[in-house]
């Protein structure tokens, strides 16, 4: 098998690996950064971007994420399209698998994503961009005046359909139990909403469209097993989120929906030279943006941590010597 060594490997394709490569490129690490066979990251799905900072007429997610990509590339950073199989973080060389080779890093920076929880319907994948979508904040404005549903029964999901209430003509929120899951100020925030239906306990059982996109939902009530057609424009689905951390677990801590664990206001993870970025390491934000930001901060905490590491061999090596030299003055 070809291997290769690295100053620093970032594995993941998205804004947030994009990003640790511009800055690791322009700090002389010479990156590389292997992202996957679709690159780009969640973000490609979403068709408009309005939110990220210097694009005041939206941006295509897919673009976002290329001129990211152009830009890293522009000052060096390396690209490899291959999943990675297998990481061995037991010690440096760090030990990154693709399959077909094997790369040897210094330092590592994870920004593998995290993709929502989908509710596995037939079509729902087609039609997402067509009525299916997965982030209010990213995607909410396209349905101003519109009626949409919102399912789930978390604080997102009622942050969702409190935030959509406030652009769409009507708003559903269905839940699969009767009881809630969101924390107590956001549910009276639920109770407190007049021009808001709750619908529980149902259970979508069938996403209804035609050509051009969703048309309604089929729903199920466990309790009496009646089936009813909701008729909406658009399907917000927040089941959560789904981190892409299993090959990292083995040595780095995660939380209990598997997100990397990192230290307070930084990228570190417990496995020193090991950094984490972007929705991986974000069960909170979760946006472009502050993706992009922690890619940054992962590559100069990467940075910041292989020149300290050079710093800490040369005193050992040091002091070695002084004990060698020492030895032989006294022989
Ligand atoms: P979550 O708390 O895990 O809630 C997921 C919801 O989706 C649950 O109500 C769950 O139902 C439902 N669900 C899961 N799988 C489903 C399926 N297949 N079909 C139908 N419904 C399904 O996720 P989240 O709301 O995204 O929150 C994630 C974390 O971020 C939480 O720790 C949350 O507190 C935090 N967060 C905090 C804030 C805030 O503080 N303002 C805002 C957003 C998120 P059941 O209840 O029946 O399991």
């Amino acid at each position: 098998m070809q291997e290769t060594s690295a100053r620093i490997v970032i594995i993941g394709g998205g804004p947030a690996g994009y990003s640790a490569a511009i800055y690791a490129a322009r700090a002389g690490l010479a990156p590389v950064c292997i992202e996957g066979f679709s690159s780009g990251g969640q973000v490609t799905r979403s068709a408009e971007i309005h939110n990220f900072p210097g694009f005041p007429a939206g941006v295509a997610g897919a673009d976002l994420s290329d001129l990211i990509r152009t830009q890293a590339h522009g000052f060096g950073a390396q690209f490899v399209s291959a999943d990675v199989q297998s990481v061995d973080l037991s010690g440096t060389p760090f030990v990154i698998d693709t399959g077909d080779h094997r790369y040897l890093a210094d330092s590592l920076v994870i920004a593998t994503g995290a993709s929502p929880r989908q509710l596995g319907l037939p079509g729902e994948d087609d039609l997402v961009g067509r009525g299916v979508c997965f982030c209010a904040i990213c995607d909410g404005p396209f349905f101003a005046g519109q009626r949409v549903a919102v399912i789930g029964g978390g604080d997102a999901a009622v942050e969702e359909a409190l935030a959509l209430k406030e652009i769409a003509a009507s708003v559903t929120l269905i839940h699969r139990r009767r009881e809630f899951r969101a924390n107590a100020s956001l549910r009276a925030a639920l109770d407190r909403a007049t021009d808001l239906t709750v619908l529980t306990p149902h259970v979508v059982t069938e996403i209804l469209h035609d050509d051009l996109g969703v048309t309604g939902l089929r729903l199920r009530n466990p309790e009496d097993e009646q089936l009813t057609d909701l008729g909406v424009d658009g399907v917000f689905i927040t089941i959560g989120h789904v981190p892409a951390s299993e090959l990292f677990t083995p040595w780095l801590r995660a939380d209990h929906g598997g997100f990397l664990v990192t230290e307070p206001n930084g990228t570190a993870t417990n496995v020193p030279g090991v950094f984490a970025a972007g929705d991986v390491a974000d069960p909170r934000y979760r946006q472009a943006i502050t993706a992009a930001a922690s890619g940054c901060a992962a590559a100069i905490d990467a940075e910041r941590w292989l020149a300290s590491r050079r710093g800490e061999t040369a005193v050992p090596l040091d002091s070695v010597a002084q004990e060698l030299s020492g030895t032989r003055g006294a022989a």
